[in-house]
């Protein structure tokens, strides 16, 4: 029989990805979205419910509806500049929005979540590549708003028999290959993105924040983890929460650490154009270097990214932003 997922915040970023890739193993998927940062046009991979995850009703209608064997939980703020100056809302919206989720998953009886985690929960690192046993000190309410989820989750499998997985995402990046859905942030402050902004639009022009780390040429070193990889992790750890695996926690990255310098060069060697930039200072919050350890997860799920290379990101995220100019011009028509 076919087995059903609820995704909430299916409809953004990451999570319409996870979707596609849901349905493509033969997962019945349900989006549960508000649309306050996600997109209606995201919403291909399955059927959309407009809900609001501060809302028990609008919950226990979803569950009711579509009685689903999984949740796959995406939907949450994620600035971290937004998550400083208003933390009541992080709080709010990704840590209470997330205990109104399991409430209405133990009423109806769900008992399986993967959930978007962040690196951000460990904040500084002490040790690199790192390794998901690390102290998780969050440096920014973000951070923390997720922490508390992680949790939050173990207590309620205690309570409530709830299985989780939760999977710390490094940098995510890239588009679908096929065009479908690709990252669209409104506003926009990622670094390849703004990059690739920077190549298509003449007025823009990239402020690398700080060139003054203790790294390779000055500037910080993230792990870029393409967003095909990390759907394909989604779906590895669902089928392991759905054959009983245990509750547990993964990162999600390559192993690889690029530093902002080098994007920057890769997006003027793929797209053969220069990328106009300045030097300012540092942004509040950015740790010098972030590596994942990918060890457990492929030991765990048997996952392994395969799309990663800095090359693969960069080609399909510049191939979704030149369609999203095209689209954009459409509409302002
Ligand atoms: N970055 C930058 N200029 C920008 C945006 C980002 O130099 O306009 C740097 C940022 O300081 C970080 C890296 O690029 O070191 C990745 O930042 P992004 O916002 O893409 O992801 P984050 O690491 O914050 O999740």
């Amino acid at each position: 029989m076919t087995r059903t997922v609820l995704v909430t915040g299916g409809a953004g970023y990451v999570g319409s990805h996870c979707c596609k890739a849901f349905r493509d193993a033969g997962w019945n998927v349900v989006v549960f979205d508000n649309f306050s940062r996600g997109w209606h046009d995201f919403v291909q991979f399955g059927e959309a419910f407009e809900g609001d995850l501060l809302n028990a009703d609008d919950l226990d209608a979803a569950f009711a509806k579509y009685k689903p064997d999984a949740v796959a939980h995406f939907a949450a703020l994620a600035y971290v500049g937004e998550s400083v100056e208003k933390p009541g809302m992080y709080y709010e919206n990704n840590t209470m929005g997330t205990v109104r989720l399991l409430d209405a998953m133990a009423k109806a009886g769900v008992d399986k979540i993967i959930f978007s985690s962040t690196c951000a929960t460990y904040g500084v690192p002490e040790k690199m590549p790192m390794t998901e046993d690390l102290p998780q000190n969050p440096i920014n309410p973000y951070g923390m708003s997720k922490l508390f989820v992680e949790k939050v989750l173990d207590d309620y499998e205690v309570a409530h028999g709830i299985r989780s997985v939760k999977l710390r995402y490094f940098n995510a990046a890239g588009a679908s290959p096929d065009g479908e859905v690709g990252e669209r942030h409104e506003p926009e402050t990622h670094l390849i993105p703004l990059c690739i902004e920077g190549v298509l639009n003449d007025t823009f022009k990239l402020t690398v924040f700080g060139d003054d780390f203790d790294t390779r040429d000055g500037t910080c070193i993230r792990d870029y983890i393409h967003v095909m990889d990390l759907a394909d992790a989604h779906l590895k750890a669902l089928d392991y929460l759905d054959k009983g695996g245990k509750s547990d926690a993964f990162n999600l990255g390559t192993g690889t650490g690029t530093t902002v310098m080098e994007i920057v060069q890769a997006v003027e060697r793929v797209t053969g154009k220069p990328v106009p930039r300045s030097i300012g200072p540092r942004r509040a919050g950015d740790p010098p270097a972030l590596v994942a350890s990918a060890e457990k997860a492929e030991r765990i799920l048997g996952w392994k990214p395969t799309q990663s290379d800095v090359n693969s990101v960069i080609e399909t995220a510049y191939a979704w932003h030149k369609k999203e100019i095209a689209r954009k011009a459409a509409t302002a028509e």
